[in-house]
Protein backbone atom coordinates (compact mmCIF):
# COMPACT_ATOMS: atom_id res chain seq x y z
CA UNK A 1 0.00 0.00 0.00
CA UNK A 2 1.57 3.28 -1.18
CA UNK A 3 0.01 5.49 1.68
CA UNK A 4 -1.44 3.26 4.38
CA UNK A 5 -1.96 5.91 6.90
CA UNK A 6 -4.28 7.56 4.41
CA UNK A 7 -5.49 4.51 2.52
CA UNK A 8 -6.21 2.40 5.98
CA UNK A 9 -7.90 5.61 7.51
CA UNK A 10 -11.57 4.88 9.06
CA UNK A 11 -14.32 5.80 6.68
CA UNK A 12 -16.25 7.76 9.14
CA UNK A 13 -12.74 9.75 9.67
CA UNK A 14 -12.02 10.17 6.13
CA UNK A 15 -15.32 12.14 5.61
CA UNK A 16 -14.66 14.19 8.59
CA UNK A 17 -11.37 15.45 6.69
CA UNK A 18 -13.40 15.85 3.48
CA UNK A 19 -15.37 17.66 5.04
CA UNK A 20 -13.64 20.83 6.04
CA UNK A 21 -11.71 20.44 2.89
CA UNK A 22 -15.10 20.59 1.33
CA UNK A 23 -16.33 23.65 2.96
CA UNK A 24 -12.68 25.34 2.34
CA UNK A 25 -13.42 23.98 -1.83
CA UNK A 26 -16.70 26.24 -1.64
CA UNK A 27 -15.51 29.06 0.20
CA UNK A 28 -13.14 29.19 -2.80
CA UNK A 29 -15.36 29.11 -5.18
CA UNK A 30 -17.70 31.75 -4.05
CA UNK A 31 -14.62 33.80 -4.12
CA UNK A 32 -13.44 32.72 -7.48
CA UNK A 33 -15.56 30.45 -9.44
CA UNK A 34 -18.10 33.41 -11.36
CA UNK A 35 -19.88 29.82 -12.66
CA UNK A 36 -20.97 28.45 -9.55
CA UNK A 37 -21.34 31.64 -7.85
CA UNK A 38 -23.69 31.88 -10.27
CA UNK A 39 -25.09 28.81 -10.07
CA UNK A 40 -25.68 28.27 -6.28
CA UNK A 41 -27.14 31.72 -6.26
CA UNK A 42 -29.70 30.79 -8.88
CA UNK A 43 -30.27 28.08 -6.28
CA UNK A 44 -30.85 29.98 -3.17
CA UNK A 45 -27.65 29.53 -1.95
CA UNK A 46 -25.54 32.76 -1.03
CA UNK A 47 -22.37 32.15 0.88
CA UNK A 48 -20.17 28.63 1.64
CA UNK A 49 -22.31 29.41 4.63
CA UNK A 50 -25.46 28.60 3.03
CA UNK A 51 -24.44 26.12 1.27
CA UNK A 52 -23.11 23.62 4.34
CA UNK A 53 -21.30 20.72 4.40
CA UNK A 54 -20.74 17.45 2.80
CA UNK A 55 -23.60 16.14 4.92
CA UNK A 56 -25.88 18.49 3.10
CA UNK A 57 -24.26 18.24 -0.81
CA UNK A 58 -27.05 16.59 -1.88
CA UNK A 59 -29.02 20.06 -1.93
CA UNK A 60 -26.71 21.66 -4.62
CA UNK A 61 -27.14 21.03 -7.94
CA UNK A 62 -25.53 18.62 -10.40
CA UNK A 63 -22.80 20.10 -13.23
CA UNK A 64 -23.58 18.75 -16.93
CA UNK A 65 -20.56 18.75 -18.92
CA UNK A 66 -22.56 20.85 -21.60
CA UNK A 67 -23.16 23.82 -19.31
CA UNK A 68 -19.50 24.73 -18.62
CA UNK A 69 -19.46 24.22 -22.02
CA UNK A 70 -21.64 26.33 -23.46
CA UNK A 71 -19.73 28.96 -20.99
CA UNK A 72 -17.01 28.79 -22.96
CA UNK A 73 -15.73 32.22 -25.04
CA UNK A 74 -13.05 33.11 -27.25
CA UNK A 75 -11.81 35.05 -24.11
CA UNK A 76 -11.99 32.53 -21.51
CA UNK A 77 -12.17 28.88 -23.54
CA UNK A 78 -11.62 27.31 -20.72
CA UNK A 79 -15.12 28.14 -19.26
CA UNK A 80 -16.76 30.10 -16.34
CA UNK A 81 -15.61 27.87 -13.64
CA UNK A 82 -11.71 29.18 -14.44
CA UNK A 83 -10.90 29.88 -10.71
CA UNK A 84 -6.62 30.07 -11.35
CA UNK A 85 -4.97 33.23 -13.02
CA UNK A 86 -2.70 32.25 -15.56
CA UNK A 87 0.47 32.29 -14.46
CA UNK A 88 -0.96 29.70 -11.46
CA UNK A 89 -1.19 27.13 -14.10
CA UNK A 90 1.27 24.46 -14.69
CA UNK A 91 -0.90 22.62 -18.06
CA UNK A 92 -3.59 22.79 -19.54
CA UNK A 93 -5.13 19.14 -21.20
CA UNK A 94 -8.04 18.62 -23.64
CA UNK A 95 -10.59 16.06 -23.61
CA UNK A 96 -12.46 14.95 -26.47
CA UNK A 97 -15.93 15.53 -26.01
CA UNK A 98 -18.85 13.65 -27.61
CA UNK A 99 -19.95 16.76 -29.80
CA UNK A 100 -16.13 16.91 -31.46
CA UNK A 101 -14.73 20.28 -29.81
CA UNK A 102 -12.09 19.55 -26.81
CA UNK A 103 -12.80 20.84 -23.17
CA UNK A 104 -9.84 22.31 -21.68
CA UNK A 105 -8.51 21.01 -18.76
CA UNK A 106 -6.23 23.60 -17.06
CA UNK A 107 -4.19 22.45 -13.99
CA UNK A 108 -1.86 24.06 -10.98
CA UNK A 109 1.44 22.64 -9.67
CA UNK A 110 -0.59 21.15 -6.58
CA UNK A 111 -3.54 19.97 -8.74
CA UNK A 112 -1.17 18.42 -10.68
CA UNK A 113 0.23 16.72 -7.88
CA UNK A 114 -2.63 15.40 -6.03
CA UNK A 115 -3.75 14.40 -9.62
CA UNK A 116 -0.16 12.34 -9.28
CA UNK A 117 -1.03 10.71 -6.22
CA UNK A 118 -4.16 9.92 -6.39
CA UNK A 119 -3.36 8.10 -9.73
CA UNK A 120 -0.43 6.29 -8.18
CA UNK A 121 -2.49 5.14 -5.04
CA UNK A 122 -4.84 3.09 -7.95
CA UNK A 123 -2.20 1.57 -9.84
CA UNK A 124 0.15 0.56 -6.49
CA UNK A 125 -3.62 -1.26 -5.47
CA UNK A 126 -3.09 -3.83 -8.02
CA UNK A 127 0.31 -5.19 -6.42
CA UNK A 128 2.52 -3.53 -8.67
CA UNK A 129 5.47 -2.20 -6.64
CA UNK A 130 8.75 -0.24 -6.57
CA UNK A 131 11.30 -1.97 -8.68
CA UNK A 132 9.22 -3.54 -10.89
CA UNK A 133 8.50 -2.88 -14.62
CA UNK A 134 5.80 -1.78 -16.81
CA UNK A 135 4.93 -1.13 -20.13
CA UNK A 136 2.37 1.51 -20.93
CA UNK A 137 0.68 1.29 -24.15
CA UNK A 138 -1.07 4.03 -24.24
CA UNK A 139 -0.30 7.36 -26.75
CA UNK A 140 -1.71 9.46 -23.72
CA UNK A 141 0.85 12.18 -23.87
CA UNK A 142 -1.54 15.07 -25.35
CA UNK A 143 -4.56 13.43 -23.13
CA UNK A 144 -5.69 13.65 -19.75
CA UNK A 145 -4.30 10.31 -19.34
CA UNK A 146 -0.65 11.06 -19.90
CA UNK A 147 -0.87 12.42 -16.35
CA UNK A 148 -1.18 8.82 -14.92
CA UNK A 149 2.02 8.02 -16.08
CA UNK A 150 3.75 9.74 -13.80
CA UNK A 151 2.15 7.96 -11.12
CA UNK A 152 4.49 5.35 -12.30
CA UNK A 153 7.57 6.57 -11.32
CA UNK A 154 5.72 7.82 -8.21
CA UNK A 155 5.36 4.00 -7.09
CA UNK A 156 9.04 3.57 -7.92
CA UNK A 157 8.35 1.25 -10.90
CA UNK A 158 10.61 1.18 -14.41
CA UNK A 159 8.08 2.88 -17.61
CA UNK A 160 8.72 1.41 -20.83
CA UNK A 161 6.18 3.46 -22.81
CA UNK A 162 5.21 2.15 -26.23
CA UNK A 163 1.93 3.79 -27.30
CA UNK A 164 -0.33 1.54 -29.43
CA UNK A 165 -0.59 0.67 -32.98
CA UNK A 166 2.40 -1.31 -33.29
CA UNK A 167 1.89 -4.61 -31.89
CA UNK A 168 4.85 -6.43 -33.27
CA UNK A 169 7.23 -4.07 -31.24
CA UNK A 170 5.03 -4.03 -28.09
CA UNK A 171 5.24 -8.00 -27.75
CA UNK A 172 8.96 -8.01 -28.44
CA UNK A 173 9.11 -5.31 -25.80
CA UNK A 174 7.25 -7.84 -23.61
CA UNK A 175 9.79 -10.30 -24.84
CA UNK A 176 13.42 -8.77 -24.31
CA UNK A 177 12.14 -6.75 -21.75
CA UNK A 178 10.80 -8.59 -19.33
CA UNK A 179 7.75 -6.27 -17.70
CA UNK A 180 6.07 -7.50 -14.77
CA UNK A 181 3.06 -5.72 -15.76
CA UNK A 182 1.52 -4.03 -18.66
CA UNK A 183 -1.35 -1.48 -18.63
CA UNK A 184 -3.38 -1.26 -21.70
CA UNK A 185 -7.45 -1.01 -22.59
CA UNK A 186 -9.04 -4.02 -22.27
CA UNK A 187 -10.04 -4.06 -25.94
CA UNK A 188 -5.91 -4.01 -26.70
CA UNK A 189 -5.82 -6.28 -23.79
CA UNK A 190 -8.46 -9.11 -25.70
CA UNK A 191 -7.13 -7.93 -28.74
CA UNK A 192 -3.40 -9.29 -27.90
CA UNK A 193 -4.98 -12.36 -26.66
CA UNK A 194 -6.17 -13.39 -30.63
CA UNK A 195 -3.12 -11.78 -31.82
CA UNK A 196 -1.25 -14.05 -29.84
CA UNK A 197 -2.97 -17.19 -30.51
CA UNK A 198 -2.92 -16.40 -34.11
CA UNK A 199 0.85 -16.41 -34.18
CA UNK A 200 1.30 -18.87 -31.94
CA UNK A 201 3.23 -16.63 -29.47
CA UNK A 202 3.21 -17.78 -25.92
CA UNK A 203 1.17 -15.01 -24.37
CA UNK A 204 0.99 -17.28 -20.80
CA UNK A 205 4.56 -17.89 -20.83
CA UNK A 206 5.74 -13.94 -20.61
CA UNK A 207 6.88 -12.50 -17.82
CA UNK A 208 3.67 -10.43 -17.18
CA UNK A 209 1.90 -11.26 -14.16
CA UNK A 210 -0.72 -8.09 -13.81
CA UNK A 211 -2.29 -6.98 -16.72
CA UNK A 212 -3.65 -3.43 -15.60
CA UNK A 213 -6.41 -2.41 -17.34
CA UNK A 214 -8.54 0.82 -17.90
CA UNK A 215 -10.05 3.45 -20.76
CA UNK A 216 -13.20 1.79 -21.00
CA UNK A 217 -15.82 -0.26 -18.86
CA UNK A 218 -15.21 -4.47 -19.15
CA UNK A 219 -11.97 -5.33 -16.63
CA UNK A 220 -14.40 -5.65 -13.99
CA UNK A 221 -16.76 -8.10 -16.53
CA UNK A 222 -16.26 -11.81 -14.50
CA UNK A 223 -16.31 -13.13 -17.81
CA UNK A 224 -14.11 -11.31 -19.89
CA UNK A 225 -11.70 -10.81 -17.33
CA UNK A 226 -11.47 -15.05 -16.67
CA UNK A 227 -11.14 -14.44 -20.65
CA UNK A 228 -8.15 -12.11 -20.22
CA UNK A 229 -6.28 -13.69 -17.45
CA UNK A 230 -6.74 -16.64 -19.13
CA UNK A 231 -5.01 -16.02 -22.33
CA UNK A 232 -2.46 -13.66 -20.26
CA UNK A 233 -2.28 -16.04 -17.52
CA UNK A 234 -2.28 -13.29 -15.15
CA UNK A 235 -3.92 -11.12 -12.68
CA UNK A 236 -6.00 -8.46 -14.13
CA UNK A 237 -7.48 -5.80 -12.93
CA UNK A 238 -8.85 -2.35 -13.49
CA UNK A 239 -8.31 1.73 -12.78
CA UNK A 240 -10.71 4.45 -14.08
CA UNK A 241 -11.01 8.21 -14.07
CA UNK A 242 -12.78 10.86 -16.05
CA UNK A 243 -11.07 13.62 -17.83
CA UNK A 244 -12.94 16.92 -15.78
CA UNK A 245 -11.86 15.67 -12.11
CA UNK A 246 -8.63 13.35 -12.80
CA UNK A 247 -6.73 10.53 -14.20
CA UNK A 248 -6.91 7.28 -12.94
CA UNK A 249 -9.20 8.20 -9.54
CA UNK A 250 -10.59 4.66 -8.52
CA UNK A 251 -8.00 1.78 -8.91
CA UNK A 252 -8.66 -2.54 -7.87
CA UNK A 253 -6.62 -4.32 -5.24
CA UNK A 254 -5.73 -7.63 -5.88
CA UNK A 255 -9.13 -8.67 -4.24
CA UNK A 256 -10.93 -7.79 -7.30
CA UNK A 257 -13.78 -7.17 -5.81
CA UNK A 258 -14.39 -3.46 -7.06
CA UNK A 259 -12.40 -0.42 -7.78
CA UNK A 260 -11.07 1.69 -4.69
CA UNK A 261 -11.32 5.59 -4.73
CA UNK A 262 -7.46 6.07 -4.86
CA UNK A 263 -8.11 10.13 -5.20
CA UNK A 264 -9.90 9.97 -1.58
CA UNK A 265 -9.11 13.09 0.11
CA UNK A 266 -9.24 15.04 -3.21
CA UNK A 267 -12.74 13.65 -4.93
CA UNK A 268 -15.91 12.78 -3.29
CA UNK A 269 -18.02 10.59 -4.73
CA UNK A 270 -21.79 10.10 -4.80
CA UNK A 271 -24.49 8.10 -6.57
CA UNK A 272 -27.50 9.51 -8.62
CA UNK A 273 -30.36 8.22 -10.35
CA UNK A 274 -29.56 9.42 -13.62
CA UNK A 275 -32.78 10.08 -15.02
CA UNK A 276 -34.27 12.44 -12.14
CA UNK A 277 -30.75 13.42 -11.06
CA UNK A 278 -32.15 12.19 -7.08
CA UNK A 279 -29.38 11.12 -4.54
CA UNK A 280 -28.85 7.35 -3.98
CA UNK A 281 -27.56 6.49 -0.91
CA UNK A 282 -23.70 4.57 -1.16
CA UNK A 283 -25.02 1.20 0.28
CA UNK A 284 -23.92 -2.11 -0.58
CA UNK A 285 -24.78 -2.72 -4.30
CA UNK A 286 -26.20 -0.01 -5.20
CA UNK A 287 -26.12 1.21 -8.37
CA UNK A 288 -26.50 4.49 -9.92
CA UNK A 289 -24.83 7.62 -12.14
CA UNK A 290 -21.24 8.41 -10.53
CA UNK A 291 -21.20 12.17 -9.39
CA UNK A 292 -17.75 13.89 -8.06
CA UNK A 293 -16.87 16.74 -6.51
CA UNK A 294 -13.27 18.43 -6.18
CA UNK A 295 -12.13 19.18 -2.38
CA UNK A 296 -9.01 20.25 -2.96
CA UNK A 297 -8.67 21.90 -6.60
CA UNK A 298 -7.93 25.04 -7.56
CA UNK A 299 -7.79 25.57 -11.23
CA UNK A 300 -11.12 24.81 -12.07
CA UNK A 301 -12.80 23.32 -9.38
CA UNK A 302 -16.62 20.89 -9.87
CA UNK A 303 -18.74 20.53 -7.79
CA UNK A 304 -21.26 17.32 -8.05
CA UNK A 305 -20.04 16.59 -11.78
CA UNK A 306 -21.72 13.99 -13.74
CA UNK A 307 -19.42 11.67 -14.67
CA UNK A 308 -21.96 9.59 -17.01
CA UNK A 309 -20.14 6.20 -15.59
CA UNK A 310 -23.22 4.20 -14.20
CA UNK A 311 -21.59 1.79 -11.20
CA UNK A 312 -22.30 -0.57 -8.55
CA UNK A 313 -20.80 -0.03 -5.26
CA UNK A 314 -19.35 -1.58 -3.03
CA UNK A 315 -19.37 -0.81 1.07
CA UNK A 316 -18.45 -3.83 2.28
CA UNK A 317 -15.32 -4.48 4.44
CA UNK A 318 -12.58 -5.31 2.29
CA UNK A 319 -9.69 -7.73 2.94
CA UNK A 320 -6.77 -5.58 1.38
CA UNK A 321 -7.71 -3.14 4.40
CA UNK A 322 -8.29 -0.53 2.25
CA UNK A 323 -11.44 1.74 3.42
CA UNK A 324 -14.09 3.43 1.77
CA UNK A 325 -16.34 2.82 -1.04
CA UNK A 326 -15.47 0.64 -4.27
CA UNK A 327 -16.64 0.56 -7.55
CA UNK A 328 -17.37 -1.74 -10.49
CA UNK A 329 -18.12 0.73 -13.77
CA UNK A 330 -21.41 -1.39 -15.38
CA UNK A 331 -21.47 0.96 -18.43
CA UNK A 332 -21.28 4.72 -19.76
CA UNK A 333 -24.91 6.55 -19.42
CA UNK A 334 -24.44 7.89 -23.02
CA UNK A 335 -24.33 4.05 -24.36
CA UNK A 336 -27.66 3.43 -22.22
CA UNK A 337 -30.51 2.34 -23.88
CA UNK A 338 -34.30 2.09 -22.77
CA UNK A 339 -36.38 -0.46 -23.71
CA UNK A 340 -40.09 -0.70 -22.57
CA UNK A 341 -38.31 0.70 -19.20
CA UNK A 342 -35.57 -0.80 -18.31
CA UNK A 343 -32.35 0.38 -18.73
CA UNK A 344 -29.61 -1.74 -21.04
CA UNK A 345 -26.29 -1.24 -21.07
CA UNK A 346 -24.47 -2.36 -24.05
CA UNK A 347 -21.63 -3.93 -21.95
CA UNK A 348 -23.74 -5.81 -19.48
CA UNK A 349 -25.21 -7.52 -22.72
CA UNK A 350 -21.66 -7.99 -23.70
CA UNK A 351 -20.94 -9.76 -19.85
CA UNK A 352 -23.91 -11.98 -20.37
CA UNK A 353 -22.79 -12.84 -24.11
CA UNK A 354 -19.22 -13.68 -22.69
CA UNK A 355 -20.98 -16.40 -20.54
CA UNK A 356 -21.24 -18.46 -23.85
CA UNK A 357 -17.51 -18.22 -24.34
CA UNK A 358 -16.24 -21.18 -25.89
CA UNK A 359 -18.72 -21.25 -28.32
CA UNK A 360 -18.68 -17.27 -29.02
CA UNK A 361 -15.62 -15.26 -29.47
CA UNK A 362 -16.75 -12.81 -27.12
CA UNK A 363 -17.53 -9.52 -29.70
CA UNK A 364 -20.55 -8.37 -29.76
CA UNK A 365 -22.64 -5.05 -31.08
CA UNK A 366 -25.89 -3.31 -30.64
CA UNK A 367 -27.64 -2.21 -33.31
CA UNK A 368 -31.08 -0.26 -32.20
CA UNK A 369 -33.19 0.19 -34.85
CA UNK A 370 -34.44 3.30 -33.46
CA UNK A 371 -32.74 6.72 -33.26
CA UNK A 372 -32.00 7.61 -29.42
CA UNK A 373 -31.98 6.19 -26.53
CA UNK A 374 -35.59 4.65 -26.15
CA UNK A 375 -35.93 1.47 -28.55
CA UNK A 376 -38.74 -0.88 -28.85
CA UNK A 377 -38.61 -4.59 -28.06
CA UNK A 378 -36.55 -6.62 -29.69
CA UNK A 379 -33.53 -5.06 -29.54
CA UNK A 380 -30.96 -6.42 -32.29
CA UNK A 381 -27.57 -7.41 -31.43
CA UNK A 382 -25.07 -9.13 -33.39
CA UNK A 383 -23.28 -11.52 -31.80
CA UNK A 384 -20.10 -12.93 -33.36
CA UNK A 385 -19.24 -16.88 -33.65
CA UNK A 386 -16.09 -18.64 -32.26
CA UNK A 387 -13.38 -19.75 -34.93
CA UNK A 388 -14.65 -22.67 -36.86
CA UNK A 389 -18.38 -22.31 -35.06
CA UNK A 390 -21.20 -22.62 -37.32
CA UNK A 391 -24.48 -20.54 -36.67
CA UNK A 392 -26.66 -22.62 -34.35
CA UNK A 393 -30.16 -21.48 -33.83
CA UNK A 394 -30.17 -23.48 -30.49
CA UNK A 395 -27.05 -21.13 -29.78
CA UNK A 396 -28.85 -18.04 -30.57
CA UNK A 397 -31.63 -19.22 -28.63
CA UNK A 398 -30.00 -19.90 -25.54
CA UNK A 399 -28.38 -16.40 -26.10
CA UNK A 400 -31.82 -14.21 -25.72
CA UNK A 401 -33.24 -16.34 -22.87
CA UNK A 402 -30.06 -15.58 -21.28
CA UNK A 403 -30.32 -11.96 -21.85
CA UNK A 404 -34.20 -11.71 -20.99
CA UNK A 405 -32.84 -14.03 -17.82
CA UNK A 406 -30.41 -11.53 -17.00
CA UNK A 407 -31.67 -8.18 -18.42
CA UNK A 408 -35.15 -8.30 -18.46
CA UNK A 409 -34.80 -7.07 -21.99
CA UNK A 410 -36.06 -9.17 -25.33
CA UNK A 411 -33.31 -8.74 -28.25
CA UNK A 412 -33.18 -10.72 -31.36
CA UNK A 413 -29.73 -12.27 -31.39
CA UNK A 414 -27.99 -12.74 -34.50
CA UNK A 415 -24.62 -15.21 -34.63
CA UNK A 416 -22.44 -13.45 -37.71
CA UNK A 417 -19.14 -15.47 -38.58
CA UNK A 418 -15.63 -15.35 -36.81
CA UNK A 419 -13.48 -12.21 -37.08
CA UNK A 420 -16.68 -10.14 -39.34
CA UNK A 421 -16.96 -7.71 -35.72
CA UNK A 422 -14.33 -4.77 -35.62
CA UNK A 423 -11.52 -5.59 -33.02
CA UNK A 424 -10.24 -2.91 -31.67
CA UNK A 425 -6.22 -1.66 -30.74
CA UNK A 426 -7.92 0.95 -28.43
CA UNK A 427 -11.91 1.31 -27.24
CA UNK A 428 -14.16 -0.86 -28.28
CA UNK A 429 -17.56 -0.09 -29.66
CA UNK A 430 -20.43 -1.49 -28.53
CA UNK A 431 -23.31 0.74 -30.23
CA UNK A 432 -23.82 0.92 -33.98
CA UNK A 433 -26.61 3.22 -34.45
CA UNK A 434 -28.14 2.63 -38.08
ZN1 LIG B 1 -9.17 -3.99 -1.57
Amino acid sequence: MLEPEVERRPWAEQLEVDDASYRTQLAYLFERSSFYRDKLEAAGLTSADAAGGLAEIARLPLTDKRELKATCTPENPVGAHLCAVPSEIVRIYSTSGTTGAPSYVPLTAGDLDNWVTGSARSYAASGIAAGQRIVSTYNAGPFVAGAALASFERIGLTHVPLGTGNTERLMLAVELLAPDAVVLTPSYAAYLVEWAADRDVDLRGSSVARVLVAGEPGGGEPAFRAKLEDGWGARVTEAMGIGDIGVSLWGECEEQEGMHLGARGFVHAELIEPETGVAVELTDGATGELVLTHLQHRAAPLLRFRTRDHVEVRMSRCACGRTGPRVRCIGRTDDMLIVRGVNVFPSAIREVVNAFVPDVSGYIVVKPRGRGVKQEPPLPVSVELAQDAAADDALAEAIRLRLREALVVQTRVELVPWGSLQRSEYKAKLVEHS
